[in-house]
């Protein structure tokens, strides 16, 4: 078993150990160290399934189901394109017309009933996602995650002006269709398990998209439904310079702190930004997930704690649409409650394990922009380590092994540096533990989910770092290679940079098996990749002249599609 527990606790990895789900609630009954005696005590008090213990390959581990704590459902269709645009322009040219084909409710099951699949295979069991302005179509996406078993906190978009023609809503529907889409989403079953003291499988969320796109009388119709529906609320805040300074020309006098206000709202809370405009309208609450807010100022970082409010940190989507990276050491340090993002499609990333690597390269960015080497360049000496700039006579020889003297004064110089900050890495188990008991706490889930110990729900991902291809019997990732010398930690580490969704063996939510299991999904899913109209063409071409397009160049295009059905028809 791997799990991070802490907040900079490590990774907790555990073998020969037992774990015990019940199947009537989901629940972990039991997760400590293996003896006969207490598998004896079990079967006492459990009926066991017919199969008996799974007992785990060498090769095999189980790690906390990962938490996407921001996702645009509809922009799954582009994911992996359109990523040459800045956040306005590319809304304009990308997002927009990809979300007003949602209007078209078939195709939103087509492209919402895909991506859970794909969200699930790559261990993603928890998503909040956006839908969009449409109703019907966001109710597609509520049922897709209730189908497939992933928990789901699903928002239909509010947007009634700042949009683009025909994709845009009155302020009176936008209001009343939220509201529907709130008792829509309740209606759902809860759980595929009898479980009333779990909490309901999928979720509504209140979604103002962000400022520019909602009216005053809008956000405060959405603050008024979201209490009074007691729901979650999702929405952009801060993220990008030409977003904040769009925010700021459209309500220039709104958000400053009321009288009576303490010293943090006092700071935090100014006209014409985000923070001060969502609290003005109660959309900043102890249940309410704020994408990116990488310029948020501390003073603001701290209105968020003290509102309980969390920040969905989307670290490759930053890179794109935002100017910015979000400081995310220090911002949990500072006891704000974050979870990573995919951001699909801003990021183009739907899988989890990606935002982890991103996120800790983010980090590093920001600590090589703080740390002050060329002053306190460590010079390293055959005696030790000094403070001072190296220099030509007292260079050290080539050749001669590290001293653990002069190792000690590297780490102490590293240190130093990033106290500046209170330290700006995030390591790999901090990324690990962002996707998951992090990603859980800022879901309002912290109690239930993250970690494997008794009484935690089992949203749990069977990894296998070597896989192996059933026909041939070959290891399917050569990325991913072990050898003997390999800890432990090593072969996690290694999973957690090289692993895809190949390693992915099952998930499970809640205890139900969702992948490697048989889940109702639309045939057409099973099925080969759905075939693009330029890549159709290419067919048709083929196949009328014989020769116009020659076989073998067919092919490569469709192997670069990424399809053996596409393949064997271009040959036709
Ligand atoms: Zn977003």
């Amino acid at each position: 078993l791997v799990d991070a527990r802490e907040w900079q606790g490590g990774l907790r990895v555990r073998t020969d150990t037992l774990l015990a789900v019940s199947a009537l609630d989901g629940r972990i009954v039991c997760a400590e160290p293996y003896s006969a005696a207490r598998e004896a005590d079990l079967r006492t008090r459990f009926v066991f399934p017919a199969e008996g213990v799974t007992v785990l390959a060498p090769t095999q581990f189980l790690v906390p189901g990962f938490v996407d704590t921001h996702c645009h459902a509809p922009q799954f269709q582009f994911a992996g394109a359109g990523t040459d645009r800045d956040l306005m322009i590319w809304l304009q040219t990308y997002t927009f017309p990809a979300e007003k084909r949602m209007a078209d409710v078939k195709l939103a099951q087509h492209v919402y009933a895909r991506l859970v699949h794909a969200a699930l295979s790559s261990g993603t069991t928890t998503a909040f996602y956006y839908g969009t302005i449409h109703l019907e179509a966001t109710q597609a996406l509520a049922d897709a995650c209730a189908q497939q078993g992933q928990r789901g906190f699903v928002g239909k978009v509010n947007m009634d002006q700042h949009s683009m023609d025909g994709y845009v809503e009155s302020t009176e529907e936008s209001l009343r269709d939220t509201e529907t889409f709130i008792q829509y989403v309740k209606s759902l079953p809860r759980h595929a398990l009898d479980a009333p003291k779990s909490p309901a499988l999928v979720q509504p969320v209140v979604t103002p998209r962000f400022i520019p796109t909602c009216s005053p009388a809008l956000l405060q119709g959405l603050g008024d439904l979201a209490r009074k529906h007691d729901v979650w609320i999702q929405s952009h805040a801060s993220e990008s310079s030409d977003q904040v300074a769009f925010v700021l020309s459209l309500l220039p006098e709104l958000g400053a702190a009321k009288p009576g206000a303490d010293e943090h709202e006092q700071a935090g809370l100014q006209n014409g930004r985000c923070t001060g405009i969502f609290d003005h309208f109660g959309l900043l609450s102890n249940k309410c997930m704020m994408a990116h807010g990488t310029f948020l100022t501390p003073a603001e970082w701290n209105v968020f704690r003290a509102r309980g409010t969390s920040i969905a940190h989307c670290p490759l989507s930053n890179y794109f649409c935002s100017d910015k990276y979000l400081k995310v050491k220090p911002l949990v340090s500072n006891g704000n409650k974050v979870g990573l993002g995919s951001d699909v499609a801003g990021g183009y990333a739907l899988s989890i394990l990606q935002n982890i690597r991103h996120a800790v390269v983010t980090s590093k960015v920001h600590t090589n922009e703080i740390t002050t080497w060329p002053d306190t360049a460590v010079h390293l000496s055959a005696k030790g380590a000094s403070h001072s700039k190296p220099s030509a006579e007292h260079a050290e020889p080539l050749g001669r092994p590290l001293s653990p003297e002069v190792l000690s004064a590297l780490e102490a110089a590293k240190k130093a540096s990033d106290n500046t900050v209170n330290g700006s890495t995030l390591s790999y188990a901090d990324a690990f533990w962002l996707a998951t008991a992090g990603g859980a706490e800022a879901a309002g889930l912290g109690h239930e989910l993250g970690r494997f110990d008794a009484g935690f729900l089992f949203d749990a991902q069977l990894i296998d770092v070597a896989p192996v291809d059933e026909r041939t019997g070959l290891v399917v990732s050569s990325q991913l290679s072990l050898f003997e010398t390999d800890s432990l930690q090593d072969v996690v580490q290694k999973w957690m940079h090289l692993g895809d969704d190949r390693h992915v063996r099952s998930v499970f939510v809640q205890g139900r098996q969702v992948k490697g299991a048989e889940i109702p999904l639309p045939d057409e899913l099973r099925k080969a990749s759905v075939l693009p109209a330029a890549l159709q063409s290419l067919r048709r071409n083929s196949a009328a002249s014989g020769a116009v397009v020659p076989v073998a160049s067919a092919s490569a295009v469709a192997a670069a599609a990424g399809g053996a059905t596409v393949a064997a028809s271009a040959a036709q």
